[in-house]
């Protein structure tokens, strides 16, 4: 898969979730470049960001996507450790549900 593959990818799973793709195109190329040179190097499309001892255990569990939404970080700071998926704003729909009562 090379980046443009994997870009669309990610696209489609976002859609329609609540949460999309960051919307910093320097930080999302240089995440995909991650991904894909861990792809080329152990065969598994494993986080660029998060600690890596080599273990096949490890590069699976941390395959992307990962389980992003279990994390702290995802409730303290509303994305991924990578910062690859961010959550999307609900500012205007709660101001809209807020108007109609
Ligand atoms: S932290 Fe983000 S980029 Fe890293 S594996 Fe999880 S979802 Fe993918």
């Amino acid at each position: 898969m090379d980046k443009e593959q994997l870009l669309n990818f990610y696209k489609k799973f976002t859609e329609g979730k609540d949460f999309k793709l960051t919307e910093n195109e320097e930080h999302l190329d240089m995440i995909l470049t991650g991904l894909i040179n861990n792809q080329k190097k152990h065969g598994i499309r494993s986080c660029p960001c998060k600690a890596n001892n080599g273990s096949k255990e490890q590069l699976i569990k941390n395959a992307c996507p990962c389980k992003f939404k279990e994390e702290e970080i995802w409730t303290k700071e509303n994305r991924c450790w990578c910062g690859l998926f961010e959550r999307r704003s609900t500012a205007g729909a709660s101001a809209d549900t807020a108007d109609d009562s």
